[in-house]
This record gives structure tokens, C-alpha cells and sequence, in this order.
């Protein structure tokens, strides 16, 4: 079985990086970084998704061996001209927390009709072994951004974000539902299929 180390500290990713393993019956065994909290983190200055996915994974590698991989994410609004974009996790300043951007987003688009509400969430995940970036992968959701939260389930902006093909927003959505249509899962599933074609 192959071994696949995510280089995140966030619980809930990694939960959904290994659902989203069994989901696809991928013969891997999905971990966290060894001593992943102990490493020295990296500056996640770049520009992009892309950018900071690439940073993170070739820094991780280079300190752990195997294969690593790393993700990053978030939200883009159109007219927003895409925020918060790669400061999904901050938008709302200094201690920002999910509630807080959340209602940063909410009065960014106060009174907005749904055609100029319309969102991506966009993740990039980077596969890296020693300190070399062997392949990225993308994977993106459209959706709207509602007037106001349903559902507990997810994280960050997924109760706000109502994916119209199923009527729902991602917090009204199981794990495993929510995989199937995210970004995280599209560009997981990306990453399993290179994997398949190279082993
Ligand atoms: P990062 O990839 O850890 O930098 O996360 C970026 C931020 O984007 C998160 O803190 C969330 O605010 C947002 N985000 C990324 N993916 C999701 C998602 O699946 N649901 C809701 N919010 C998300």
C-alpha cells in the first residue's frame, strides 16, 4: 500500500483527504506528515493558489521524506474581483475566525441580486517528494453566495456557499456528499488518477 503524507495540521482536511482515499477504494494510506507540528512552518507568501500549494509541498518534502502533498484553498467572489482569494482564511483581519468572515462576506454583498453573488471555491493541491514539485492538481466548485448561513456541517464559508446543482449549501451537506462536488475532492481525485497512471 503506498503511503501519502498531506502536510496540513488542519483535522478537517485531513479527514476529508482520507475519505475522499477510501471513497475512491485508492490503495494508499493517507497520514499527516510525521511530527508535522514539530517542523519549521514555511511563509506562505505567494501570489496564487498555485504559488503557495507548490511553497508548501517542497518545503514539507524537504524535511520529511515520502511522498507529500499539500493543498491550498479558498473562496473567490467575481464581483469581488476574486476575494478573498488566496485570504480566504484572514479575510477579516487580525483574528479572524469563520464567523467573522463569513460576515465580512455578507455585508460585502449586502442587497447583491444572485447573478453578481456568484462564487468559486478553487483548491490546488501540490505532490512533492525531497524538496521537488513532482505535479499539481486543480479542482473548482461554482456556486452562490447566500444572504444568510444554513447548515452546521463543513467549515468557513460552506454554509454561506449554496451549490445549485443539489439545492444545498455545503454545511447542509455529509462528508462524503460534500467530496464528491468540492474543489478539495475534484483535486484529490486528480492527484489518485496521476498516481494510478505512474505506479
Ligand atoms: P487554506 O487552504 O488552509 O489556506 O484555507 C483557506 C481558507 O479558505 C479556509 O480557512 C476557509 O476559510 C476557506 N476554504 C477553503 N476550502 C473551504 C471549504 O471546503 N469550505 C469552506 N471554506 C473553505
Amino acid at each position: 500500500m503506498l503511503a501519502l503524507y498531506a502536510a496540513t495540521s488542519n483535522a478537517g482536511k485531513l479527514a476529508e483527504f482520507q475519505a475522499a482515499a477510501r471513497q475512491a477504494s485508492a490503495p494508499l494510506l493517507v497520514e499527516a506528515v510525521p511530527g508535522m507540528a514539530s517542523l519549521p512552518a514555511c511563509v506562505e507568501d505567494g501570489l496564487t493558489f498555485e504559488e503557495n500549494a507548490r511553497i508548501k509541498a517542497a518545503h514539507y518534502s524537504g524535511l520529511a521524506g515520502g511522498l507529500i502533498f499539500a493543498d491550498d484553498s479558498g473562496l473567490e467572489v467575481q464581483t469581488l474581483g476574486g476575494a478573498p482569494g488566496v485570504h480566504s482564511a484572514r479575510y477579516s483581519g487580525p483574528g479572524a475566525t469563520d464567523a467573522r468572515n463569513n460576515d465580512k462576506l455578507l455585508a460585502a454583498l449586502r442587497d447583491l441580486e444572485p447573478d453578481r453573488r456568484q462564487a468559486r471555491f478553487v483548491c490546488f493541491i501540490a505532490l512533492a517528494e525531497a524538496g521537488s514539485v513532482l505535479a499539481v492538481f486543480r479542482g473548482a466548485a461554482e456556486g452562490v453566495i447566500l444572504d444568510a448561513p444554513r447548515g452546521s456541517n463543513g467549515f468557513g464559508y460552506d454554509p454561506l456557499f449554496l451549490f445549485p446543482p443539489l439545492g444545498r449549501t455545503f454545511a447542509e451537506l455529509a462528508r462524503e456528499e460534500k467530496l464528491q462536488f468540492s474543489h478539495r475532492g475534484r483535486a484529490f481525485r486528480a492527484l489518485l488518477s496521476w498516481l494510478s497512471a505512474k505506479c
